[in-house]
């Protein structure tokens, strides 16, 4: 440990001497001229060979200077002889050649063979050996007096003080030259308070010249406030009695020559001198600094960004401006008292701890940051960091931008991305993006990769030329550039497009999407790929225009065709067929047997026709055909015939033969006419016509159905006044019992006495009222007028009213004829309602349903016009009939035709076997009334008996009849 200490003392000791040698290094280099003299000096004086002055430049000691027959270099031993020497020592060696550390040195044993050797140190102010000084003799002297080796001693300071006065010279020099130099005014301040100098940066800095300073008062420069506080200071440094005293930079004010204060760093130094004092003063204009401050605390404190300064090395906050005490919630004291770290979340401290040693000049970070203010709230913040100088410390200033609204404003933006995207992701239909300028597709949905056959990944950047096929290609780019032309919305309909699954069809919209700038910079399309659409439209086109159960063209096709042969100059001939009875096969077969039939039966008219002709289906069982070609009648008959008989042939259908007739109604453009309507209408006079003539047939349009057809037009818009007009009367016909001869009933019959044409037979008007409606009100109003009457007749007289089918169509019949009844006050049991068979035609069931109903109030029904009609007997079968009216046409020939006669009888025997009574219709003569009475028929109609006479009339021929027996 000693050692140690040893050593460290020495070397403690060796670094004091270099640093007291560095400071005269300049003055070691040369030999000096001035210590030259003194080596002479001290040579003269001692009487010596040679003197020496040595000094140390830290490393080794250099000849300075010398005098006599000294060497020129000095050996080790020698050296070390000086070296060992401490302040205030003299080293004598009376005779080098018996010394026992220098008898072997080369200048003892060879020349200038040294014998004699005095050496003293060179001692700096600061007591450090800096060197030494030297004398030496070729003979040896025994005695070197204490007296010599003080003046030597002497001679050794006058060395060191010839180095300092030189050294001292150097610094002068330097520190005027700094003096000059410094932009700092430096000034020296005698104690009376007067400049005696100024340097040039004083002059500049205060606008005086030299002389205007040099002697003048300290106080020409200084505030009022700035003198009192050196006042203060040299009373301090006075009753301290110390030897220096500096006061630290404050900042104040100088005054320029001109008056105008400015600030300054005022700092200076009182130094004891000679008895007195001086005062050295600088002086720094900080106006630049202050500029520089001021624009700082407008760009940092009131900047609205909210920023901070910490010390780089503490990370203590220095500053935080006001935006940032808004933003992170701490008033200026609280942040100060905090740093950098005390803002962030514990985990993130370690990483902004090597962030901010790390980074260069700047800093900003990629992303932001999660900081904590003083309410504990996390709030996200990119930051921008620069190193700076502030307040003399390794700084930096961070700027914090709060992100946290913009990035949830950016969030809600990408979750609509998101929602937008899945939108266009799941639309069915594709949709897709294009460079409006290239062409290149940008986007493309999954329904536009499934449409392609290309997923999007190879689409995006390619072109319709590298997809489709020129042509294709050419035509899709020239649609693309007249929506970006346009600039609105364009729909292509049936864009037809090449893919691996064939041509499909599109339904494509597209529009230009502007950017900012309002150029047209996409292109978005949106296609629907219709082809499956437009099948389905062919489809239901082709079904809306022809018939499910034949595949005829429909009545609108049909009319379609007619108005297209209509426009054209040739002529045709309309054929409109209706099948006779066609509805009883329905009901006695069943609508599958009736489809069936309409199948066969179109495909059979179908082989007839010409292959110019249009056949249609034009409803249930009616059917057009616009027969082109030879047109003459002839040929037209011909061709009519043809059909009917062809639709006379037996249809086999489930195993059965089926027959059926039709009548068709022929009309011939341009002879009945040139319009669509005109020919139809004709038609169905035609058919109407050839209908009415009974069994199949056609017909050909005459004028006169017109007429007649004007007629019933007419009569229809006059028979809806009659009423109101009381034009309409009731006439009453007797019913006679065979056997009594006695009445047993009347029918009522409606009358129509017109103004003009007289009377109108009820089978002219009865279908006239039936086809418009009017029946409904004319019917009830029969009825009312049949029951009043016959309530004033005797009890065993009934009333026979005859009901049209088409009042069955309502519901209200039954409650009809119940009130009827009871307002008249007609026994139910007096009144019979006489129905034809017609009314089985339609809607039967519901009809049965109502005559159930009336019969259950007490009325009796008669089947009115019995063998006429389709005489199937199931009706029989499914209504049981109070009464059957056996038709005139069956009465008239009774008497001559014993198959009318047969038919009489056997409804005689039906009506027998279901007990209903049998009345016979139209009985004119006492023969037919004798037959009928023979073949046991209950009750007899007829001119023979009474004609249909006036309500008034009935009292008196019910007393005839009392009385008048009919004769045989
Ligand atoms: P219908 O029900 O068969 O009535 C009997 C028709 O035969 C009456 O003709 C009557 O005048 C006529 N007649 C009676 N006896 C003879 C005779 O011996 N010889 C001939 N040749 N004819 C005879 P009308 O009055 O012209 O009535 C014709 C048809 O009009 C009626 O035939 C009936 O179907 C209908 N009709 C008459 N009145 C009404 C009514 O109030 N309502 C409805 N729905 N139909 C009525
Ligand atoms: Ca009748
Ligand atoms: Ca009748």
């Amino acid at each position: 440990m000693e050692y140690l200490g040893d050593i460290q003392y020495r070397r403690s000791r060796e670094q004091l001497r270099f640093r007291e040698v560095h400071n005269f290094r300049f003055l070691g280099a040369e030999i000096d001229p001035a210590l030259a003299r003194i080596a002479e000096l001290s040579t003269g004086i001692f009487d010596v060979a040679s003197s020496m002055i040595l000094l140390n430049d830290g490393t080794t000691q250099h000849i300075s200077a010398r005098a006599g027959l000294a060497a020129s270099k000095m050996t080790r031993d020698l050296m070390s002889c000086t070296e060992r020497l401490v302040a205030g020592q003299c080293l004598v060696v009376p005779d080098a050649s018996v010394d026992l550390q220098l008898k072997d040195d080369p200048l003892v044993i060879g020349e200038p063979s040294i014998r004699f050797y005095v050496s003293v140190p060179i001692v700096s102010a600061r007591s450090q050996v800096i060197g030494s000084l030297c004398i030496f003799d070729t003979r040896p002297r025994l005695n070197f007096p204490k007296r010599d080796q003080e003046n030597l001693k002497s001679l050794a300071r006058l060395v060191t003080d010839q180095l300092e006065t030189k050294r001292l010279s150097e610094t002068r020099r330097a520190a005027l030259c700094l003096n000059r130099t410094s932009p700092d005014a430096i000034l020296h301040i005698s104690s009376a308070g007067t400049i005696t100098y100024a340097n040039r940066a004083a002059r500049t800095i205060f606008g005086f010249e030299k002389n205007e300073l040099i002697g003048a008062s300290i106080s020409i420069l200084l505030p009022p406030r700035l003198q009192r506080k050196m006042a203060a200071v040299v009373r301090k440094f006075r009753s301290a009695g110390t030897e220096f005293l500096s006061f630290t930079p404050i900042e104040s004010t100088g005054v320029h020559k001109t008056g105008g204060e400015f600030p300054i760093e005022f700092s200076a130094g009182i130094w004891a001198n000679a008895g007195s004092f001086s005062m050295g003063v600088i002086i720094r204009d900080v106006t630049e600094r202050k500029r520089r401050e001021a624009s700082f605390e407008m760009l940092f404190d009131r900047n609205p960004i909210p920023m901070w300064i910490f010390d780089a090395e503490t990370l203590d906050f220095l500053s935080f401006n006001d935006a940032a005490c808004t933003l992170y919630g701490y008033s200026r004291e609280e942040a100060l008292r905090r740093n950098a770290l005390d803002v962030r979340l514990e985990e993130e401290r370690d990483m902004l701890r090597s962030t901010i040693m790390s980074f260069g000049d700047f800093y900003q970070s990629e992303r932001p940051g999660i900081h904590r203010t003083a309410t504990g709230q996390k709030i996200r913040v990119m930051t921008f960091a620069r190193r700076t100088r502030h307040a003399d410390r390794d700084c930096v200033v961070v700027a914090n931008i709060d992100v946290t609204e913009r990035e949830r404003a950016l969030s809600e933006l990408a979750s609509t991305q998101i929602f937008l995207d899945a939108v266009v992701e799941s639309i069915p239909s594709m949709v897709f993006v294009k460079d409006a300028l290239d062409g290149r597709f940008i986007l493309l949905n999954k329904a536009g990769e499934r449409l392609l056959g290309i997923s999007r990944e190879e689409l995006v950047g390619k072109t319709d030329f590298d997809l489709f096929d020129k042509d294709e290609a050419e035509r899709f780019r020239q649609a693309d550039r007249e929506v970006v032309a346009l600039g609105k919305l364009v729909t292509i309909e049936n864009e037809p497009l090449s893919t691996a699954d064939g041509i499909r069809s599109l339904r494509t919209q597209k529009i230009g999407v502007p950017d900012a700038d309002g150029n047209q910079r996409f292109l978005l399309g949106i296609s629907e790929d219709v082809t499956e659409r437009l099948k389905v439209e062919d489809r239901n086109r082709h079904l809306s225009l022809h018939d499910i159960l034949t595949d005829l063209p429909n009545r609108l096709s049909f009319q379609t065709c007619l108005d297209q042969h209509l426009s054209r100059p040739e002529g045709f001939a309309l054929l409109l067929l209706d099948l006779d009875k066609f509805k009883a096969i329905n009901d006695s077969l069943g609508h599958h047997a009736g489809d069936e039939l309409l199948r066969q039966l179109s495909k059979r008219m179908l082989m007839i026709k010409g292959v110019d002709d249009i056949l249609a289906r034009l409803g249930g069982d009616e059917f057009g055909l616009i027969h082109r070609g030879d047109i003459g009648r002839d040929s037209v008959r011909q061709l009519a015939e043809t059909l009917v008989s062809v639709v006379g042939q037996p249809f086999k259908i489930e195993n059965r033969d089926v027959s059926v007739g039709c009548s068709i109604g022929i009309v011939i453009k341009p002879e009945h006419g040139t319009t669509a309507d005109q020919l139809m209408k004709r038609g169905d006079l035609a058919l109407y016509a050839a209908k009415a003539a009974g069994s199949s047939g056609h017909i050909i349009f005459e004028a006169s159905m017109e007429e007649k057809a004007d007629r019933e037009r007419q009569l229809r818009e006059e028979l809806s006044s009659a009423l109101s007009k009381a034009q309409l009367s009731l006439e009453y016909q007797p019913i006679v019992d065979t056997t009594s001869g006695k009445i047993v009933c009347c029918e009522a019959l409606l009358r129509w006495r017109h103004p003009e044409r007289g009377r109108i037979s009820p089978a002219e008007f009865i279908p006239v009222a039936e086809a418009s409606g009017l029946i409904e009100a004319i019917g009830k109003w029969v009825l009312q007028q049949a029951c009043r009457e016959a309530a004033n007749w005797p009890e065993n007289i009934k009333v026979a009213v005859n009901l049209s089918p088409k009042q069955f169509s309502g519901f209200e019949l039954a409650a009809t004829v119940a009130t009827v009844l009871s307002q008249s006050g007609l026994s139910p049991n007096r009144l019979e309602l006489e129905i034809t068979e017609s009314v089985f035609l339609t809607a039967s069931e519901e009809n049965v349903r109502l005559l159930n109903q009336l019969k259950t109030l007490g009325v009796g029904i008669a089947l009115d016009d019995f063998g006429t009609g389709y005489s199937s007997l199931s009706y029989l079968r499914r209504f049981s009939f109070d009464k059957l009216k056996i038709d005139r046409s069956f009465v008239a020939d009774l008497t001559s035709s014993q198959e009318n006669l047969a038919i009489v009888r056997a409804v005689i025997g039906l009506g027998k076997s279901f007990s209903a009574v049998v009345t016979a219709e139209g009985v004119e003569d006492a023969a037919q009334f004798s037959v009928l009475a023979d073949e046991g028929c209950d009750q007899c109609q007829g001119y023979l008996l009474s004609r249909p006479v006036s309500g008034s009339m009935i009292a008196p021929l019910l007393e005839r009849f009392r009385y008048q027996r009919v004769s045989r």
